[in-house]
């Protein structure tokens, strides 16, 4: 049977809160009233998250594992569920239970009423304020600046995507929360629905608030260079090359006005040595503009190198037939 959602949780040191977190998704499993599987990505944890996970996956033959070899961070852990994933909707959660399954249901109605993603926005969001809320408010502010794709909260996880749409954006770094931007650009519909947001009651954050916002800024500028379909290195290239090869033109002109109109001698006059200087750097752009290019496209198209490797994979369904 091929399911109609899945549900993608990365998983990393989360051991104790993986049963109330389970408990919780078959809570809410009936009420999406269609076939919905769960993928768990274990994130090479080292508390115990995979036994856990394996008891549970043996329990429940809608549940799949994925384990990967070593800890690759919760983007490629993301790729990993998102790659195995079978349904029409791919709805992606935080293993810490501070995301609330309730809200799936929620999130894929908007999915069914045609976007392409939904996005979770913690409207009371229940994180520290100096060290976690005010860098996410900073980020949005960017990344919606910069993207011209307007949304509160690109650092909630719980965020409801069309498959087709998740499974063809390259995950990279920290680049799991751009997906809303890589997704507008290959033109999904998007919208926003606030989501509960709690403490975290288990286990410990992954993460500083602040040189995460730098990395998430590092990834927006290496997204609006390589990843954005209407953005091509010529273009910026080329743009220096004109204006620089212009000037490096009128200096010259000046220099030969001088010269005949006034007298001047050229090999006295400093302009000369500009307008050689501004046409050559204006001719090295251009070359460097099109040497970018060849980069950017063998980088999209023949560059096919995974960002994880698997350990196993526990199908709960298959291990329900050996049990
Ligand atoms: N995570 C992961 N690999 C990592 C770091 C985190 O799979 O290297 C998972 C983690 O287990 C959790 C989610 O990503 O399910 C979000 O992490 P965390 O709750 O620490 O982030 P925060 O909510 O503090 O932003
Ligand atoms: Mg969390």
């Amino acid at each position: 049977m091929t399911p109609d959602a899945s549900i993608v949780i990365p998983v990393y040191n989360e051991a104790d809160s993986l049963p109330a977190l389970h408990a919780k998704l078959l809570e809410v499993r009936p009420a999406l009233g269609r076939a919905c599987e769960i993928i768990y990505v274990d994130d090479g944890s080292r508390d115990g998250s995979f036994e856990r996970l394996a008891a549970i996956a043996g329990a429940d033959p809608l549940t799949t594992v994925i384990r990967l070899r070593r800890n690759f961070g919760q983007t490629a852990a993301i790729a990993a569920g998102v790659a195995e994933a079978r349904g029409s909707a791919i709805v992606l959660l935080d293993a810490d239970l501070q995301n609330d399954p309730a809200d799936i249901p929620t999130l894929l109605q908007k999915i069914n009423e045609g976007y392409d993603v939904v996005s979770g926005w913690r409207r009371k969001r229940r994180d520290p304020f100096i060290s976690r809320r005010l860098p996410s408010v900073v980020a949005n502010w960017l990344i919606s600046r910069a993207t011209g794709v307007p949304l509160h909260d690109y650092g909630c996880t719980l965020k409801a995507y069309r498959s087709e749409v998740v499974k063809n954006i390259p995950l990279y770094g920290e680049m799991h929360r751009l997906i809303p931007v890589y997704a507008a650009w290959i033109g999904a519909r998007i919208t926003e629905v606030p989501v509960n947001h709690h403490p975290r009651a288990y286990g410990q954050s992954k993460y500083g608030g602040w040189s995460r916002t730098f990395k998430v800024i590092l990834d927006l500028i290496t997204a609006m260079f390589l990843g954005g379909y209407g953005t091509k290195p010529i273009y910026l290239f080329g743009s220096v090359a004109a204006i620089s090869c212009s000037l490096g033109v009128v200096f010259g002109a000046i220099v030969l006005y001088e010269k005949y109109a006034l007298g001047f001698w050229a090999h006295r006059n400093p302009l000369l040595l500009l307008a050689v200087f501004v046409f050559l750097l204006g001719v090295q752009s251009l070359m460097m503009g099109l040497l970018a290019e060849l980069g950017v496209r063998t980088y999209h198209e023949s560059q096919q190198k995974p960002v994880y490797f698997v350990r196993e994979v526990l199908r709960g369904g298959e291990l329900g037939i050996r049990n």
